[in-house]
């Protein structure tokens, strides 16, 4: 099994081999085909597992799909949302997310707490294909207006555990509903207690469940 094998595009299995992934880990190949189909999916996937290219390759993937053809207006509001507890999770994502779109002439930025909101809102304000960051400081942008999250039709919760454990299980909800009707939804996390699986229950429809 390679990383073409589950569907990903030239440019992106060669960004992934830059990345020292030339074989996909078991929880990428089984994930792939689902997120690039449309499927909502749960995973149970530990830190080291590979999750990160598990959702983020086959996200560019279908980005790139739904925007063949599509000219990438400066402002466009981002199609793709990733979310995660901490600034240095975010941060680690956008490496390597960032570099698989790049591949295929896709942009990402990163928005999250700590920081002066300016050189987020200029990044917004160019246009995004993809953002990843923090509940707190998306919710915050979104409700100023600089973030418009209408057009999102896939988000990502990476270890939706530890987000609920650091209080955001309500900015969470409160993001996923301002997100498009019916927009595909990957939620990762070690651990399932009650308010991931509030999340679980609200917001996933028939997902494919992986444990890893
Ligand atoms: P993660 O679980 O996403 O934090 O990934 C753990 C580590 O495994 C990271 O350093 C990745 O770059 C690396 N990695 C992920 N997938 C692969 C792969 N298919 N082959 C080799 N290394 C990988």
């Amino acid at each position: 099994m390679t990383f073409a094998d589950l569907g990903l595009g030239d440019n992106i299995v060669r960004a992934l081999a830059a990345l020292g992934a030339e074989k996909p880990f078991p929880i990428q190949a089984s994930t792939a085909a689902s997120i690039i189909d449309g499927r909502d999916v749960l995973a149970r996937g530990r830190t080291g597992s590979g999750k990160t290219i598990a959702f983020g390759a086959p996200l560019v993937e279908k980005v790139l799909r739904a925007k063949a053809g599509v000219k990438r207006d400066f402002g466009r509001a981002p199609v793709a949302l990733i979310m995660a507890p901490t600034r240095e999770l975010a941060l680690q994502i956008d490496r390597t997310v960032q570099a698989l779109a790049r591949s295929v002439g896709l942009f990402t930025t990163q928005v999250y707490g700590g920081v002066p909101q300016g050189r987020q809102v200029g990044a917004l304000k160019k246009g995004v294909d993809i953002v990843i960051g923090t509940p707190g400081r998306i919710g915050d942008l979104h409700r100023q207006g600089k973030l418009d999250l209408s057009q999102v039709s896939v988000s990502v919760l990476d270890e939706a555990d530890h987000m609920c454990e650091l209080g955001f299980l309500e900015p969470v909800q409160e993001i996923l509903r301002q997100t498009a009707e019916g927009g595909q939804k990957l939620l990762f996390s070690a651990t399932l207690d009650r308010e991931v699986a509030a999340l679980v229950d609200e917001f996933l429809v028939a997902p494919q469940v992986y444990e890893v």
